[in-house]
């Protein structure tokens, strides 16, 4: 396996800390809104290269935060006049349910900063007694970037650059040793969340927060850190400064980062306000061309977001469910079950497109070539099938097809779809178990409509009910 390290700028061949089990570790998003699908390229790109590396036998230990305490978390927690846990719970639930519909499977473990600020007071506690940080009049403790001699190695930024370039920015009065250093905790400011600390009340820095979480769930060292790549700079350096000074040895033997998803040529960005939410796109596209559309591209590669590409994604991706629905027909159909000889060659043939899915994927996670091999793959399936054929032969296309498809989150068995009248009837059910205090039955209803991507919402007008 290659991979595109940022640290070395070049593909580097994959070595595992230990063999057979992959330490991963993705910035999740700051959850104060929901979900842009510019955010969902990391989440779907990554996800299919731990599906691969599962694929392949490894055992992944998959770590992805969530940001859970921000500025913009407390802005928009002060507009709507709520606390800044109700806002982030919430978004963090909504962020879920878009996981879920582009089929990302949920990390090992989903940290929340929060939940973690004693690894980080202990961390920042470390690096001031070992002179990589200092505490300032005012309780805000600095990172002392200078002192860290790699600083600058995975960005390939030179520190006299960036000091040149800081210069101007210097705001006096700031007690700061150095413009370039960087916050580790700030103090409290009048009606924002806060915990105790050494230092005062206050609350983290958010480059803190994933050093701490990676090392409590993945160790000192992991095999591959990722992300988009406007975290490079300056959060992934700073990270990299954090924990490499406190823990003494090399934080991830892996960067990867993913391109950015524009619209019209220019990054798309809640700042700008240029972009779509997951939930805009999933009213007018299914859940399954979103993501193979983001599989159509190398991650690495910048990936414009146009109507054309999302109705080519969509061509592409019925050329391969009809290729599974037509075997799931002929098999139903067939008359013998038993591989024939000439079934068994044939089924050998298609060992090459499997291959080729392989060698795209283990360079350097390239989807869009492994897309390719599927399509071949289809081509293949398309030419060498008919109501003569076996079942047995049958079904072990269907295998091949649906692995492959599997790798890369596409699901090729259409869901058994609940029709209106039924997800009425059970909604109905549901009532009646509760007027019967039958909470249990009510709650295993509602279970069951999620899983089928049916949410429902208690309103005084009764009970609502809306596909995810
Ligand atoms: P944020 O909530 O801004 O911290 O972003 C969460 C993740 O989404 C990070 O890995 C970002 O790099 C990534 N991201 C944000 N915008 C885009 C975009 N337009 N294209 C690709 N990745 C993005
Ligand atoms: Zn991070």
């Amino acid at each position: 396996m290659k991979i595109y390290n940022t640290l070395s700028r070049s593909k580097e061949e994959f070595r595992p800390i230990r063999e057979k089990q992959l330490s991963m570790y993705v910035c999740g998003p700051t959850v104060y809104n929901l979900i842009h699908i510019g955010n969902a390229r990391p989440m779907i790109v990554f996800d299919t290269f731990r599906r691969y590396m599962e694929y392949k036998g490894y055992e992944v230990n998959y770590v992805s935060n969530f940001t859970d305490v921000d500025d913009k978390i407390i802005k928009k927690a002060n507009e709507e006049g709520v606390t800044a846990t109700e806002i982030s719970e919430r978004y963090i639930e909504e962020c879920k349910k878009d996981m879920a519909s582009l089929n990302v499977k949920p990390a090992t473990t989903h940290p929340k900063a929060t939940e973690e600020i004693d690894g980080m007071i202990a961390m920042i506690t470390t690096l001031i007694e070992k002179g990589y940080a200092y505490a300032a009049e005012d309780g805000t403790v600095y990172y002392r970037t200078r002192k860290f001699k790699d600083y600058g190695k995975l960005s390939h930024k030179n520190i006299d650059d960036l000091e040149a370039g800081h210069r101007d920015i210097k705001v006096t009065g700031e007690l700061k040793e150095d413009a370039l250093d960087f916050v580790l905790w700030k103090p409290k400011k009048e009606g924002e969340p806060y915990w105790e600390s050494p230092w005062g009340q206050g609350r983290p820095g958010w480059h803190i927060e994933c050093s701490v979480m990676s090392r409590k769930y993945l160790g000192d060292t992991i095999d591959i850190h990722a992300g988009g790549e406007d975290l490079i700079f300056p959060h992934h350096e700073n990270e990299i400064a954090q924990s490499e000074a406190a823990n003494g040895v090399p934080f991830a033997n892996y960067w990867m980062h993913n391109g950015f998803l524009n619209i019209d040529h220019h990054k798309m960005s809640k700042s700008a306000g240029n972009f779509f939410t997951v939930r805009e796109i999933l009213e007018k596209y299914d859940p399954q061309v979103v993501r193979f559309f983001m599989l159509s591209a190398h991650y690495r590669s910048p990936l414009n977001f146009s109507a054309d590409l999302m109705d080519a994604a969509a061509a592409g991706l019925e050329r391969i469910l009809t290729a599974a629905d037509n075997l799931t027909y002929l098999w139903k159909n067939a008359k013998t079950e038993k591989l024939t000889e000439a079934e068994q060659n044939l089924f050998s043939d298609t060992n090459i497109f499997v291959q080729r899915f392989e060698e795209a994927m283990e360079d350097d996670c390239n989807t869009a070539d492994a897309v390719s091999a599927v399509f071949e793959l289809v081509r293949y399936l398309n030419q060498n099938t008919s109501s003569d054929c076996s079942r047995e032969y049958l079904d072990a296309l269907k295998v091949r097809l649906t692995t492959l498809c599997g790798v890369l989150g596409i699901i090729t068995e259409k869901e058994e779809m609940l029709l209106d009248s039924e997800i009425e009837a059970l909604i109905e059910e549901r009532q009646n178990a509760r007027k019967e205090k039958n909470f249990a039955r009510a709650d295993e209803i509602r279970d069951a409509l999620l899983e089928k991507g049916i949410l429902l919402e208690d309103t005084r007008e009764g009970v609502k009910w809306k596909k995810a």
